[in-house]
Order: structure tokens, then C-alpha cells, then sequence
């Protein structure tokens, strides 16, 4: 039996710690309501002493090789691989995703990462540049102490897809989970030390907003990597930028996904179901705009709504189950505000929307066809179980409507056509996008955005620029010559 209860509520210096002067907050399980535990926030003395040892840590882990770092960073894969389903369940207690979901893609994904930067550490060089005799070279240095802030959807994975490039460059992180998920981040603290990263290297503190707030503004941090809503992004980037302080920034998205009238309706149903309901729809990149041809959009929903009626809503921990709740109270009422707000602006609810009887924090998943572009729904970020079906008549009309948005996560396109589907997705305004499939995000492609969903790439080689920088030195062969 898993204890899902963290022994303290930060990890800092390589160990567990706790302030009870910290402003108590519950760790709730959103599939029943019940308090797991309550966490406190980091006070100052908590920050202060986690960016002390993030500091000392970075001098010690930067003058290591880097096969050195890369190889604690692929024993932490390795560990937390053996540990999959321990962490899983505790990935589910912290969000409420099913068991089914957290078995394969949240400590499998956090692994995947840690290994692909263990694994490209000692590849990372500068370059050489012949300048007729003289010549310069590039040094690829770590930034310092980098911050990472999470959202709430997917705690181990962005501890992971942030605390592996970084430390692969030579960085020490701070990390603040969000207060909705304390849990799983801690782990991943453990592990680290247990794969032999130094004291201090990557830690764990809790809190609301003001405690990252905190952490962003301190001059001992260099950059700061947030992965939350465009206004968290808008705050902290400017919050960084006072100080010039490095930055990514993972935010939110009203993506679209576009079913042409030649498409595979089955895959493109498949895609949509993904798109928009894996982890009961919390997720940044989901499709949550569907623009469908018109001659096969009542094709689509009625394949949707039946497929649809098959998802098995339950005990998250049973492994039959693939609807979760929603992360908590606050989220669901917000999600719920939606659906009524799409009914009172005309569009048709097809199917779910409505709030389960039952202890937690659950609703049925929702459909509205008819959704116009003016609408709240396809305008704003829901981020829960609510697709938007809209409809469309050509191709430059879906490309110009799917592009109407503030927003640029992500972008898919169902056709057999596979010309169309090169064309249409170079004319889409977004970062991550996908042809016949939809949100797939492994490790070696990189992950990002364009518009107001973010800035930087995680994932990939990519990832690297983002979190190293590069000292440039010229070396003259010859005599320095001067003026006077
Ligand atoms: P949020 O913006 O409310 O909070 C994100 C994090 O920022 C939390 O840890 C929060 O405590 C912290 N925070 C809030 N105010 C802050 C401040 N002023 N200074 C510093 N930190 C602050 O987001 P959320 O509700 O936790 O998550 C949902 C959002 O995250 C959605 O918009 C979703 O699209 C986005 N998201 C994006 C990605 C991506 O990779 N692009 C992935 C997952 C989630």
C-alpha cells in the first residue's frame, strides 16, 4: 500500500523540511474530496535556505564533468522507472488522473526526460570559429540557479521536463509545484539525491503564488521557468524581465483541430476524444476548437457522442477507469460556469456538462456543436472536459478562423490528403502541432509555442538553448594593434 502522505512539506538541501509557520494549506484527493495531508507554505526562512543550497550546489555539480551529471540524471530515469507505480498512485492522489493514465505517461514521462538529458550531457559543446590565423571559440555555460513553477495537470512531468535540461546544463533548480498538487514533485527530490545529486541541487518548496513571486524577484535566481495560465505568465515574465533574468514560459492555449472532409472520421473522433478529455480535458495543448467539414460534421458527433458514452467514470484507481474527476472545487465551478455560459449563448450541448452527484469534484464530459467563434467558450481557455464543435466550409476559411486567437499552443489537422495536411499546418499559427494524431509530446521533439501561449521550447535539443548561455572568446595569434 502506497502512503501517499509526504514525510514534510519542502525538500531543500537534500532533505525533507518543514516551517510550521508557513500558512497551512490541504492537499485534497479531488476523487472523493478527502483531506490526504496539509502542507505549509514556504516562509522566507524556507526560500532563503533552499536558494542558499541551490546556489552552493550549482559551484559543486557545474565542476563536474558532464558525463558525471549526465549519469545521475539517467540513474534518477532508472529509479523512478522501478518506481512507476508507487509514484503513479501518488500522481493520482495529487490530480485525480486514473491510474490508467499515471501508469504510462507521468513518472514514465519525468524518466524519459531525465534519460534524454542524462543521455545528451556530455554532447554538449561549443564551437570552434577560424577567423583567417585568429580565431574564437564558445563555451556553453550553465545560467546559476534556475526557479521552475508548475501547474497542477501534470506535477511530475514538469519537475522533470524542467529539472532535466537544466541540471543537465550545470543549473540547480528551485521548484515550486503548484498548491493544488504538493505531492509528486517531492519524489522527484528524492530520487535525484538517491541517484547521487549533490545536497541541494534540486528542491522542493511549497506555496501559493506569493512564494513563487518571491523566488522569481531574488537575485540569486537567473531564470525562471513557468508552466501555468497566460495571466500567471504575463506577471511572472515581467517580474523577470525588471531584472533581466532568463525565461520560459509554458501557458495556456484555445488550440485548434481541423477535420477535413477526407479524413479517417474514426481517427479524427479518436483525436478529438484525446484532445480534449484525456485527464478529464486538463491539459494545455488540447484541440478544444474542432472545426469540421460541414459534410461530415453530424457524421463526427454521432460517432463522438457514441464513443463518448463508452468513457468509464469511476474509482481512479481502478485501472478500468479513463475519466477522472476535475483537480478541485474551484477548477470544476469555473469549468461548470462554461457550460452554462455555452448554453446561454446558443450553442447546442450535445451530450454531458452536468455535475455528478457524488463526493468530489466530478462532471460528465461535455460536447457543444453549433459553437460560433464569438463565443465565450471557443474564445476562452476552459481547461476541463468541454469540446467545441464548430463547422466549416473550405480551407483558407478554417485556416483564417483557427487562427483567430491570442493564443498558439497548438494546432492538428485530420485529412488523407497528406498535401493539404503539410499546406494547412504551415499556415496555422502554433507551436506544436500534429498531423492524423493529436498531443503527442515525446521527449525528443521539442514542446512550445508562439502568440501569447508562451515563449522557449522545452524537450529536445532545444530545451538546451534555453537553459545554458554562451561565453564567446576571440583569440588573436598575432600582435594587438591599436590606434595610438
Ligand atoms: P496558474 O497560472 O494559476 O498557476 C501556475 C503556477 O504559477 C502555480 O504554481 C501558481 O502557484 C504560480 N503562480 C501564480 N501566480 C504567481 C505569481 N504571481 N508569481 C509566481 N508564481 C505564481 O495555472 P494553473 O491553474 O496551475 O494551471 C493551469 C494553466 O496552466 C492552464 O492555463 C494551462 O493551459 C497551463 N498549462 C500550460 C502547459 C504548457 O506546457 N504550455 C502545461 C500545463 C498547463
Amino acid at each position: 500500500m502506497t502512503d501517499v502522505k509526504p514525510t514534510a512539506s519542502h525538500y531543500v538541501d537534500g532533505a525533507y523540511l518543514d516551517d510550521a509557520d508557513g500558512q497551512p494549506f490541504d492537499v485534497i484527493y479531488p476523487a472523493t474530496g478527502e483531506t490526504l495531508a496539509t502542507v505549509h507554505a514556504a516562509t522566507k526562512a524556507v526560500t532563503d535556505a533552499a536558494l542558499d543550497a541551490a546556489t552552493r550546489a550549482q559551484a559543486e555539480w557545474a565542476a563536474l564533468s558532464p558525463r558525471s551529471r549526465g549519469r545521475v540524471l539517467t540513474d534518477a530515469a532508472r529509479i523512478m522507472r522501478e518506481r512507476n507505480r508507487e509514484l503513479s498512485i501518488i500522481e493520482t492522489h495529487d490530480t485525480g488522473k486514473p491510474l490508467q493514465e499515471t501508469l504510462v505517461a507521468d513518472a514514465t514521462s519525468g524518466a524519459d526526460a531525465l534519460e534524454y538529458f542524462g543521455g545528451i550531457a556530455n554532447g554538449l559543446t561549443g564551437e570552434h570559429i577560424q577567423l583567417g590565423d585568429d580565431w574564437a571559440y564558445t563555451i556553453r555555460e550553465p545560467l546559476g540557479v534556475c526557479v521552475g513553477i508548475g501547474a497542477w495537470n501534470y506535477p511530475t512531468q514538469i519537475a522533470c521536463w524542467k529539472a532535466a535540461p537544466a541540471l543537465a546544463c550545470g543549473n540547480a533548480m528551485v521548484f515550486k509545484p503548484s498548491e493544488n498538487t504538493p505531492l509528486a514533485a517531492l519524489k522527484v527530490a528524492e530520487i535525484l539525491t538517491e541517484a547521487g545529486a549533490p545536497p541541494g541541487l534540486f528542491n522542493v518548496v511549497q506555496g501559493m503564488g506569493e512564494v513563487g513571486g518571491r523566488l522569481i524577484t531574488d537575485p540569486r535566481v537567473a531564470k525562471v521557468s513557468l508552466t501555468g495560465s497566460v495571466g500567471t505568465g504575463k506577471k511572472v515574465y515581467s517580474a523577470a524581465a525588471a531584472e533581466m533574468k532568463h525565461v520560459t514560459m509554458e501557458l495556456g492555449g484555445k488550440s485548434p483541430m481541423l477535420v477535413f472532409d477526407d479524413a479517417d472520421i474514426e481517427n479524427a473522433v479518436s483525436g478529438a476524444i484525446l484532445g480534449n478529455f484525456y485527464s478529464s480535458g486538463q491539459v494545455c495543448s488540447n484541440g478544444t476548437r474542432v472545426f469540421v467539414h460541414r459534410s461530415v460534421k453530424e457524421q463526427f458527433l454521432d460517432r463522438l457522442a457514441k464513443r463518448l458514452a463508452t468513457a468509464k467514470l469511476g474509482d481512479p484507481l481502478d485501472e478500468e477507469t479513463n475519466f477522472g474527476p476535475i483537480v478541485s472545487q474551484q477548477q470544476l465551478d469555473i469549468i461548470l460556469g462554461y457550460v452554462a455560459r455555452g448554453k446561454e449563448d446558443g450553442a447546442r450541448l450535445v451530450t454531458g456538462g452536468a455535475r455528478l452527484d457524488k463526493p468530489g469534484f466530478w462532471m460528465s464530459p461535455a460536447i457543444f456543436a453549433d459553437v460560433t467563434d464569438d463565443m465565450t467558450i471557443a474564445r476562452e481557455e476552459i481547461f476541463g472536459p468541454v469540446m467545441s464543435v464548430l463547422d466549416f466550409n473550405d480551407e483558407d476559411e478554417a485556416i483564417r478562423r483557427a487562427n483567430d486567437t491570442p493564443y498558439g499552443l497548438s494546432a492538428g489537422v485530420y485529412t488523407q490528403n497528406l498535401a493539404r495536411a503539410h499546406r494547412v499546418i504551415r499556415k496555422l499559427h502554433a507551436g506544436s502541432c500534429f498531423i492524423n494524431s493529436y498531443n503527442d509530446a515525446p521527449v525528443e521533439v521539442p514542446f512550445g509555442a508562439v502568440k501569447q501561449s508562451g515563449v522557449g521550447r522545452e524537450n529536445a535539443k532545444a530545451a538546451i538553448e534555453h537553459y545554458s548561455q554562451l561565453k564567446s572568446v576571440y583569440v588573436r595569434m598575432g600582435d594587438t594593434e591599436a590606434p595610438f
